[in-house]
């Protein structure tokens, strides 16, 4: 097992750049006509830059530009149009309230605790809303469903049920969500093999890299002159002029080096998931990438197609080799195509330093044959041969030391500079479908002087007690370990 020392590094490494050749994801295998949009030339002033093009730097564009009648946006991104983690997840819309009030209520108290259930719930809600606002439900393929979380031991599914009972005790209103059903009906009527039990809650499934450029497609259309979209421009660093007062950097006070070269803005929002310790090194430590694995597989006809109908989450107590190193992190994510009938499957089983890691550029060619060898059995296939792959894929998530989202404003001794306006909404801990789109808006309404802490969770905010005490990178360890 990775020591303690040894965690410490890995969570405080430096993420640097997003890599320049990542893995090809299924869901960018057609990529968009605006894959590399970009200006001519890059614009020298902007009220607004934005760093990172996924769905989060997508909310904080769209809720500025409609919030702001004025204002100019420039979304700056490293590599192709949404190609970090929305470009490369596993399409999954759904909460995992349930599962983490429990934990959350005794770290929170139970009403920080249900508030933060009542976003994740409305952001899904939010998702789809957006779907069907631009006209998206066919080319993203959007299913309504229900997700069938399954418990593979009788520990896991008894701690899902105390925690549901606890939230439905603490807020009646949410009585219901959740279903639980037990390990015959599992198999019965969802052909899935070994489970203790399993919860139905409502979901979704989606194809997020095509709502996320479909809105972007439609935002710089509606929006000419206000927004423009920067592919293939890493910012390098930034810097805020403090001494050098003129009529120019008294407005735009940020210059930010990236590799097309300079560019001014008044405020700068990092939408930058795991990657966002390359450039504010505070931040690592609070919050470090931690690399998934995605497969799609083909089970061809051997399986009734149930992709309108269900996805299924698989959660097992964290397992450890010691031959390999390799660790299996608890949970196996899963939907279906129900055009193809392809499955997308993902989990990881890998060794610390390979899960700790920003490098998308390579699948561990061990994760895919274990996913491979994995998903058959939970329908009874485990005597067939492997079913085919079609595609296999990583992606690199961010994780805070908390497990929760940050969003707001980044002080001084955060980002090391006097200015006041540095921005951040980053660290989703693999449930970015259940939170990104509020926390994106949340976080621009902020920046445009709103109040968001009715419907925000303060737990989301980056106040002072929250970094001293479990935004920490001693605590980044202390979760990790208890992964594992
Ligand atoms: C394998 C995998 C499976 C997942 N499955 C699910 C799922 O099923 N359901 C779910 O809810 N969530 C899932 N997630 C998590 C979810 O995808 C993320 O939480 C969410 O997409 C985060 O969106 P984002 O916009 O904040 O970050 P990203 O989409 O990662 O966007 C950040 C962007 O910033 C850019 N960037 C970073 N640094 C710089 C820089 N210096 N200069 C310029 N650009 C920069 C990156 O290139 C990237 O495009 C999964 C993630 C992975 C990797």
């Amino acid at each position: 097992m990775a020591s303690e020392k040894e965690l410490a590094r890995l969570v405080t490494a430096d993420p640097g750049l997003p890599r320049p050749n990542p893995t090809q994801s299924y869901w960018q295998h057609i990529p968009h006509r605006l894959a590399n949009v970009r200006s001519e030339n890059l614009p020298s002033e902007r009220d607004y830059v934005i760093i990172g093009s996924g769905i989060t730097g997508l909310s904080v564009a769209k809720t500025l530009l409609e919030n702001h009648l004025t204002a100019t946006v420039t979304v700056l991104e490293a590599r192709t149009l949404c190609s970090g983690a929305t470009g490369r997840n596993g399409g999954q819309m759904a909460a995992n309230a349930g599962e983490e009030y429990m934990h959350l209520a005794q770290v929170h108290g139970p009403e920080m605790a249900g508030k933060i259930a009542r976003f994740t719930l409305r952001n899904l809600k939010k998702m789809q809303d957006l779907i069907e606002e631009y006209d998206a439900v066919e080319t993203t393929e959007m299913q309504r469903l229900e997700k069938l979380r399954v418990f593979m031991t009788d520990g896991k599914f008894e701690d899902f049920r105390k925690s549901i009972a606890r939230l439905e005790a603490d807020h009646p209103s949410m009585r219901g969500i959740y279903k639980t059903i037990n390990a015959d009906t599992v198999l019965e009527d969802y052909g899935i093999h070994g489970s203790s039990g399993g919860a139905l809650l409502p979901a979704g499934t989606v194809w997020p890299y095509r709502l996320v450029t479909k809105v972007f497609d439609a935002l710089l259309k509606k929006y000419p002159g206000r927004l423009t979209i920067e592919a293939n421009t890493a910012v390098e660093s930034v810097e805020h002029d403090e001494e050098n007062l003129t009529p120019i950097t008294t407005v735009y006070p940020y210059t930010l080096h990236t590799s097309r070269g300079l560019m001014r803005a008044t405020s700068v929002v990092y939408c930058t998931n795991g990657y966002s310790g390359h450039l504010l090194p505070s931040l690592r430590g609070r919050i470090h990438p931690f690399k998934g694995t995605m497969t799609v597989q083909d089970p061809g006809t051997s399986l009734p197609n149930q992709g309108k109908s269900v996805s299924w989450g698989f959660h097992y107590p964290p397992t450890f080799d010691p031959d390999t190193k390799r660790h299996g992190y608890g949970l196996y994510y899963l939907g279906q195509s129900a055009k193809t009938g392809y499955f997308y499957f993902g989990g990881e089983n890998t060794r610390m330093d390979e899960a700790v890691s920003a490098d998308d550029s390579f699948v561990a060619s061990h994760s895919v044959s274990h996913l491979q060898s994995v998903l058959p059995r939970f329908f009874g296939k485990e005597d067939e041969a492997s079913w085919k792959l079609v595609s296999s894929w990583s992606g690199i998530m961010g994780f805070s030391s908390d497990g929760l989202p940050l969003v707001g404003r980044l002080s001084s001794a955060l980002t090391g500079r006097r200015g006041e306006g540095e921005w951040i909404a980053a660290a989703f801990n693999g449930y970015g479908m259940a939170n990104c789109l509020l926390c994106g808006e949340a976080l621009a309404l902020m920046i445009l002087g709103g109040k968001v802490n009715d419907w925000l969770p303060g737990a989301y905010e980056l106040v002072e007690e929250r970094l001293r005490s479990i935004l920490t990178p001693p605590e980044a360890v202390k979760a990790l370990s208890s992964k594992l």
